[in-house]
């Protein structure tokens, strides 16, 4: 399931760097992920970046965005043609 941001979110920058998918952007008050490329790390790390280094945890699954494993590795290869991921 993707991630998304919550109103906690104080706008460090921290999570955009980290994602791999550049799925995350500066919005007019708080960072955002698109979920449309959220992978939930699933394809490059174990774990989701975002969401190990938010300072305030405001990085958590989205309800609103359920996917298998199996849907989040589809999209990463979408995002990524011709690589090859490196966790499955
Ligand atoms: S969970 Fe991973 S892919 Fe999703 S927004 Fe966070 S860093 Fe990007
Ligand atoms: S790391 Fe956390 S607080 Fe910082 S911009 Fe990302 S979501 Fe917001």
């Amino acid at each position: 399931m993707a991630y998304k941001i919550t109103e906690e979110c104080i706008s460090c920058g921290a999570c955009e760097p980290e994602c791999k998918n550049q799925a995350i952007k500066e919005g007019e008050t708080i960072y955002v992920i698109d979920p449309s490329k959220c992978t939930e790390c699933i394809g490059w790390f174990a774990s989701p970046k975002c969401a190990e280094v938010c300072p305030v945890d405001a990085c958590i699954p989205d309800p609103a965005h359920k996917e298998t494993k199996e849907q989040l590795l589809e999209k990463w290869k979408k995002l990524h043609p011709g690589q090859t991921p490196a966790t499955t």
